[in-house]
């Protein structure tokens, strides 16, 4: 059965339900993924799940009744059982042992809205860190009696955001049994935690969403036309957080943006300057997310414009709106090799992906795609 709240990931949620069932519960688990594909959602239905005084078993599958005593606190996460740790904003007051109140009162903000919606942001504002005082405080309340029956959970949002001395201190914490605790780590940089911490959890990589169920996330969930969350789907390369980001940002804003960019590098023979104030004006030299976003958009456009080159002007386009402007480029550019321009495409959000500076990685897609057009025109 599926997990009310949490979008797709059936497979994921058949086996955090399967252990349930089983009563195989692990003392530690790693959730490997982007928060934009569930893992938040995930981890804090589980906490749910594992304390809810009359859970609705079927077979292997179990989910919380929604309506006990321990369901009802935890729809607002005022749990004595499940806490959640994050990243808190790292200052002048670093090395600081305690925790401050508005801290405190901002981590607790968060949970709330995470009770509310899993699929909400787990960082507070300006955070950067989790502190070794956060983890000492897990620590003490780990080693005082249970005031309720169930399952303490703690989850550990962004478990990279450890910096060193935190993650020996965590290390410390996991190695120690606790009864009746699970500890669960959300990551999307595996890459960035100590080894000795990942050997220690059950790892389950929580994968991207596909675009079917991504779009109709967007329109039931969030309320977006569906020809929009398609779009949007298709950029947010399987991450609901990031999709929704898309749509309030405006897909057709990027879109445009996009191919103005492209436009901009098909021009007479001084389009350099143009086009490099273009690139600077659209996305920052570290702007990842929004170059990946501009260069999907614009491989979705080109698409468009290659299936009205092989199937006619009445084929169904992505970029509806998008059809007069369409065809002019598809009739001008009809010659042009396709394929070498999505290649040019994908190794730009590749290399953005790789951490290679956003702007020159734009520019230069850019002059290669202005080859592969305007060769075609000449020849
Ligand atoms: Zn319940």
């Amino acid at each position: 059965m599926q997990w009310p709240g949490i979008i797709g990931q059936y497979a994921v949620q058949e086996i955090l339900q399967r252990c349930i069932a089983q009563n195989r519960i692990p003392q530690a688990m790693l959730l490997v993924g982007q928060d934009g594909f569930g893992t938040m959602a995930l981890a804090i239905e589980f906490a749910r799940v594992v304390n809810c005084y009359r859970p609705v078993i079927d077979g292997h599958s179990v989910t919380a009744c929604g309506e006990c005593q321990s369901c009802n606190q935890a729809r607002s996460l005022q749990h004595p059982n499940i806490s959640i740790i994050s990243a808190i904003p790292t200052g002048k007051l670093d090395g600081a042992d305690e925790l401050r109140k508005e801290w405190i009162d901002g981590l607790y903000q968060l949970a709330r809205q995470l009770a509310h919606d899993g699929y909400s942001p787990t960082r507070m504002e300006g955070a950067n860190e989790i502190r070794t005082v956060q983890i000492r405080e897990l620590t003490r309340q780990l080693s005082l009696s249970m005031t309720q029956r169930g399952r303490r959970v703690a989850i550990i949002a962004n478990a990279e955001d450890m910096n060193v001395s935190t993650a020996n201190a965590f290390l410390k914490t996991l190695e120690e049994p606790h009864a009746d605790t699970t500890i669960i780590l959300t990551c999307a940089r595996p890459d960035r935690l100590l080894a000795t911490i990942i050997s220690r959890c059950q790892v389950i990589t929580v994968p991207a969403l596909d675009e079917t169920t991504l779009s109709r996330a967007l329109t039931e969930r969030g309320n977006h036309q569906p020809e929009e969350a398609l779009i949007s789907a298709s950029l947010a390369q399987g991450d609901y957080i990031a999709a929704e980001a898309f749509l309030a940002d405006d897909v057709r804003q990027i879109r445009d943006a996009a191919v103005d960019l492209l436009r901009t590098a098909l021009r007479g023979k001084d389009f350099r300057p143009s086009l490099t104030a273009a690139v600077h004006d659209l996305i920052g030299q570290r702007d990842r997310q929004r170059s990946t976003a501009v260069a999907s958009a614009l491989l979705l456009w080109l698409r468009d414009a290659y299936s009205i080159i092989q199937a006619g002007s009445a084929v169904q386009l992505l970029n509806a709106d998008q059809r007069e402007p369409l065809e002019r480029f598809a009739s001008t550019f009809a010659r042009a090799d396709f394929d070498a321009a999505y290649r040019v495409i994908e190794r730009a959000v590749a290399d953005v992906e790789r951490f290679m500076p956003t702007q020159l990685v734009m520019l230069t897609s850019m002059m290669e795609l202005r080859t592969i057009f305007l060769q075609a025109r000449r020849s």
